[in-house]
């Protein structure tokens, strides 16, 4: 059956990027069309940031139980019933679906599950389990997001080797567990299964785990990785695998020098690609960059009059947050409202333990830029919240512009980073400077008092640390 339908708007995929722009297009009061051949919500909602959140909170639920003698708390023997603790996620996860259905019906958003593909650059045909329809429209949002990367000899079988989205799924603990990639989705998932009672190994190819961030951040969380019982192997790669007796037999090699690691399951989070197959991109005259991505401007335009994109399809960071931006940025355009991309920063939070998380330019990045900056740090050891809470592993780095003394950055490794970065990134976005965040009264004791403490420090003046000699004055 075949049938036809007109719109003013149409949004091609219906995670965070495509129903966000959806939803606002619906506030403007163009009633769009949405369609995704998945589930609401994309990746992030299904097989991303919400599974995986409620995976480690739960891990980290049960590594607290373990150690809360401390505190005189006896809890006795943790045990994981992983099948349960899936179940638990698979209803969060089904809750939020659900609510992002509500949201639309409720707002006007016209949902089609189908895959969709170009016609030409204003029609576009859906594939759905009754048939094909066939949308006219004004304007186009391409939000198709982004898939796992594939490494030769690794492909996914959900049996020995899983990606992202089958390490969301296990139905039950397995013993050994490598993890080729130490990026964030991999020492995310991996902590967590560490924590659940798995022994796990990370391989990482570069000689630093999450290669990008400032390598004091990574060293402190390698050393926690080892406190967790986690084997790193650094400048490593990962070669292949064989079926051993009863066990996966995956061969790396290390500075050369080739080594085999026994396991139960291994885990392949090298990064993930953006994703149009099967769109016929060609179809409405568009064309991949050389790095997949599809280039967009600061409205996000594409190069053909009346198509759009948002989300992971155009670019880093490939974060759920950037799309929600790029989102709103675009539904105004279609709706001839001015906006822009013009963030200052995307805040980044890898949910870690501990966690990390970090907005504008970080130290190591400032010294090759060649700036001219001051640098303030406060470890969570001296925080009176961070003992209260027994999480006192790390510590809040800023940046300041040396001379207008503006906020340029902040990088967070401690307990609850994935929270404290939102003060930063508003300090940010509104060009706070020095006195902005020395001055506002920071409640105690709270952890946010970290980052005025790492603010003050950057001019030898924080209260709960002494100044490094240098800043001493008189
Ligand atoms: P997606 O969410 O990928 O959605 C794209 C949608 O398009 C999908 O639903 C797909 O079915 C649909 N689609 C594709 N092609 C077609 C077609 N031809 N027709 C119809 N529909 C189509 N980000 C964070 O910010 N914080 C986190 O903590 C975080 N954790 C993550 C953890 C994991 C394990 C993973 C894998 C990702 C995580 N991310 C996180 C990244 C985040 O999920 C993505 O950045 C985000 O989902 C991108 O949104 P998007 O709308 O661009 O695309």
């Amino acid at each position: 059956m075949s049938s036809t339908k007109s719109t003013k708007a149409l949004v091609i995929g219906a995670g965070p990027g495509g129903y966000a722009c959806a939803l606002r297009l619906a506030h403007h009061g163009i009633k769009p069309i949405l369609v995704d051949k998945g589930a609401l919500g994309g990746t992030c909602l299904n097989v991303g940031c919400i599974p995986s959140k409620a995976v480690i909170t739960a891990a980290k639920l049960a590594d607290k139980a373990r150690h809360a003698d401390v505190m005189g708390i006896h809890i006795g023997e943790v045990s994981v019933d992983l099948a349960a603790l899936m179940k638990w996620k698979d209803d969060v996860v089904k809750k939020l679906v659900g609510g992002v259905a509500q949201l639309c019906k409720g707002t006007g958003v016209e949902v089609v599950a189908g895959r969709a593909a170009f016609r030409n650059k204003g029609e576009v045909e859906v594939f759905t389990d009754s048939g094909t329809v066939v949308i006219q429209a004004e304007n186009i949002v391409i939000a198709t997001g982004s898939v796992p990367i594939e490494i030769p000899g690794f492909k996914p079988d959900n049996e020995r080797v899983v990606d992202s989205t089958g390490a969301l799924a296990l139905p039950a603990l397995p013993g050994r567990m490598v993890v080729i990639g130490g990026g964030y989705i991999g020492l995310e998932l991996g902590i967590a299964y560490a924590k659940l009672g798995t022994k796990v190994t990370v391989v990482e190819a570069m000689n630093q785990i999450l290669p990008g961030f400032d390598p004091e951040i990574a060293k402190l969380l390698d050393r926690k990785l080892k406190k967790l019982g986690i084997d790193v192997f650094l400048k490593a790669k990962a070669k292949g695998w064989s079926e051993g007796n009863g066990e996966a037999i995956v061969g790396i090699e290390v500075d050369g020098q080739a080594k085999t690691l026994a396991c139960d399951k291994i885990l392949v989070t090298v990064g993930r690609r953006p994703f149009s197959t099967g769109l016929n991109l060609e179809g409405a005259g568009l064309k991949l960059n050389d790095r997949g991505f599809l280039a967009v401007d600061d409205k996000m335009r594409t190069a053909v009059a009346g198509i759009y994109a948002i989300g992971d399809v155009v670019g880093n960071p490939m974060l759920a947050h950037k799309a929600y931006r790029e989102a709103d940025v675009a539904a105004d355009v279609i709706a001839g409202l001015p906006a822009a991309f013009d963030a200052r920063c995307i805040p980044a939070v890898v949910f870690t333990d501990p966690e990390i998380a970090t907005c504008g330019v970080m130290e190591h990045e400032a010294k090759a830029q060649g700036l001219d900056y001051k640098v303030g740090k406060f470890p969570f050891a001296a925080l009176g919240r961070a003992m209260t809470a027994a999480e006192t592993d790390g510590f809040c780095k800023a940046i300041i512009d040396a001379r207008t003394e503006e906020l340029l950055g902040v990088a967070v490794i401690g307990p609850n980073a994935s929270d404290l970065i939102a003060e930063a990134a508003l300090a940010i976005e509104m060009g706070a400077v020095f006195d902005d965040v020395a001055l506002t009264i920071h409640a105690h004791p709270t952890l946010p008092e970290a980052l005025k403490e790492a603010v003050l420090a950057a001019k030898g003046e924080a209260l709960h640390a002494l100044p490094s000699p240098a800043a001493v004055k008189g």
